[in-house]
């Protein structure tokens, strides 16, 4: 096909449609799906594969797409020959598709009736943030048409797993990899907004480890930031994903939003959460150390009025209680 053939505006919608659902987008996960989907469709392909760097520089695969059965692969996969040629050159390569892999891969040196073409994702400053691979019969080579579209598709998928990764780090604390506070204020005033509409279960825990300041100086600093990521995961196992949000509120302290949780389920998070601390011994270079936590909850109908700042303020209270109490104790009610 040459180039003043092509439906200049069925291309342009497409790609369009495509490049708006990938740049829209800051969920990771939800952009691995949406890249996949963007290449099969206009590759007119049924297998992809994405492949992405990690923060180690090590080339994961992350996602396929087989026979339009989609499936997470988490393996590093060594770079071809052909992987290198797309990477220096900036520009999408076609090669036979390598036999002995499951997904598209381009080949170095094999005779197959299929051809791969893999495509560099280019972010921000030439930086080659991954590969995505596509693969067709030989008999029906890949159009000019076809590769402008999948490169401008390239680009936007790499700027958008770029600003999806910035996004993460304005939200996510990097000691304990849970949500910062900040983020907690905007989801917890979001959620306040959508009670006062629709009513329903909203809770609250504030959680503190206790007498933290002896570990870190009977320990050491390094010791109480391990105590704190041990902290954080043991947060992160007890709260439903995509649900609560578990956060690092500051220093030792925590909290965790729980929208659709009343006060008895709550409470019985925060007491699973006080006995998995309480039977975790973390192992240091300085010796093991134990940890207990204490924690107040509240919900959004015990609150006078309810307000963002009325229900952090009642779940704080009562955490100052649970520490007046002896600490290692939940307080779910006022005492
Ligand atoms: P309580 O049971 O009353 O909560 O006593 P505590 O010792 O836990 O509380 P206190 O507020 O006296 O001490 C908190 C300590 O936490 C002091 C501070 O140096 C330490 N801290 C805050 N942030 C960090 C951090 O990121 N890493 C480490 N290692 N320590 C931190
Ligand atoms: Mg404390
Ligand atoms: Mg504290």
């Amino acid at each position: 096909m040459t180039i003043d053939k092509f439906d200049f505006d069925a291309t342009l919608l497409t790609v369009n449609f495509a490049t708006r659902l990938l740049a829209m987008e800051v969920d990771r996960d939800v952009l691995i799906d949406r890249t996949i989907e963007a290449f099969c469709d206009l590759g007119s392909c049924k297998d992809a594969t994405l492949m992405m760097y990690d923060e180690y520089k090590e080339l994961k695969g992350v996602a396929a797409s087989l026979q339009q059965r989609r499936f997470i692969i988490d393996e590093e996969i060594p770079l071809t020959k052909a992987m290198v040629e797309a990477s220096q050159s900036l520009k999408p390569v076609i090669r036979p598709v390598c036999d002995n892999s499951v997904y598209p891969l381009p080949a170095d040196c094999c005779n197959s009736s299929q051809t791969c073409l893999c495509i560099p994702l280019v972010g921000a400053r030439d930086h080659i943030r991954g590969f995505v691979t596509l693969y067709r019969e030989m008999e029906r080579p890949w159009e000019l048409s076809e590769l402008f579209q999948l490169g401008i598709v390239s680009t936007v998928a790499a700027i958008s797993f770029e600003n999806s990764e910035l996004f993460r780090q304005t939200i996510e604390d990097s000691l304990t990899g849970l949500y910062m506070r900040r983020y907690l204020f905007i989801r917890l005033n979001d959620e306040v907004q959508r009670y006062k509409r629709r009513g329903g279960p909203l809770s609250m825990v504030m959680l503190d480890v206790d007498h933290f300041k002896c570990v870190n100086d009977r320990f050491g600093h390094a010791c109480g930031d391990a105590v704190l990521r041990s902290v954080g995961r043991i947060l992160n196992e007890s709260c439903r994903t995509g649900v609560d949000l578990p956060c690092r509120y500051g220093g030792e302290e925590f909290a965790i939003l729980m929208p659709g949780s009343g006060k008895d389920e709550a409470e019985a998070v925060a007491e699973r959460i006080r006995k998995a601390c309480e039977q975790h011994i973390i192992s240091c270079a300085e010796g093991k150390i134990g940890i207990t936590v204490s924690a107040g909850v509240a919900s959004i109908d015990e609150c006078e009025k309810a307000s963002a700042d009325e229900l952090l303020k009642k779940a704080d209270e009562r955490l100052y209680q649970a520490k007046q109490h002896g600490r290692n104790t939940i307080v779910g009610t006022d005492c």
